[in-house]
């Protein structure tokens, strides 16, 4: 078995979800006692998302190329990036490190053409919903068409992620508000829906709507274990 390296803490809400989702896995794959080889370094977020909303990306990088080295040194085999929004800094980080990237966004474009869907919503922060490195990325190497929600929904469901998701706060209202998008994003043409951060569905799921959302964690997560498990 491989280990797999996970560069979290952002939040450490949906990084909890990424270590449950991965030794559940691995116990369903192998059975007994089981578990995943992880190699974990947990950032203090205040400290990225203060310099996310001053533009200051290259410090960002600066701090997350720093965690990754430690964690290659920790004796990752691969390394996953645990948060959708700071895969804008994913080039930076990959080119400090010797280990190979597992970047959520080709791990939910697989699955997005495993079932046919050609047209999906976004949802996740401003800096994922509004800029290219995400959405540029499943449309010019996959061809999947992005539609994301309009601008005073975007700023809810980014407000809704910084204010009350990372600091675990879950309120019914806003899961009513979330999904009343959702169901926008359809009458857009979306088939589908990503929840492109990787706390929404500490909110959100299935269950809530008949949209077929595609989770991030969950996804990024499975496409580890199985990355760990190959034999390649
Ligand atoms: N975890 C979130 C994401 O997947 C947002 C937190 C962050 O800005 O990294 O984008």
């Amino acid at each position: 078995m491989k280990t797999i390296g996970l560069l979290g803490g952002m939040s450490w809400e949906s990084t909890q979800s990424y270590y449950k989702t991965i030794n559940e896995s691995v116990k369903v794959k192998l059975g007994g006692l089981h578990s995943a080889k992880v190699a974990l370094y947990s950032v203090n977020f205040a400290e990225i998302e203060e310099r996310q909303h001053q533009g200051k990306w290259d410090e960002t990088a600066e701090i997350l190329s720093d965690a990754a080295l430690s964690v290659e040194k920790g004796g990752a085999d691969f390394l996953l990036i645990c948060t959708n929004t700071m895969h804008k800094v994913a080039p930076q980080i990959e080119e400090k490190l010797s280990i190979p990237l597992l970047h959520i966004a080709d791990t939910t474009a697989e699955k997005l053409i495993e079932s046919s869907v050609k047209t999906v919503g976004l949802l996740g922060t401003a800096f994922t919903m509004e800029q290219n490195f995400y959405k540029g990325r499943l449309t010019d190497k996959f061809g999947i068409d992005v539609v994301v929600p309009e601008q005073e929904d975007r700023q809810t469901v980014h407000n809704i992620i910084y204010q009350e998701l990372c600091k675990g706060e879950i309120k019914e209202s806003s899961r009513q508000s979330y999904i009343s998008i959702i169901d926008k994003l359809k009458e857009s043409g979306a088939e589908a829906v990503i929840l492109g951060c990787t706390e929404i569905a500490l909110l959100v799921q299935q269950q809530h709507t008949d949209v077929p959302l595609f989770d991030t964690t969950a996804i990024h997560a499975e496409a580890a274990v199985q990355m760990a498990l190959s034999e390649i």
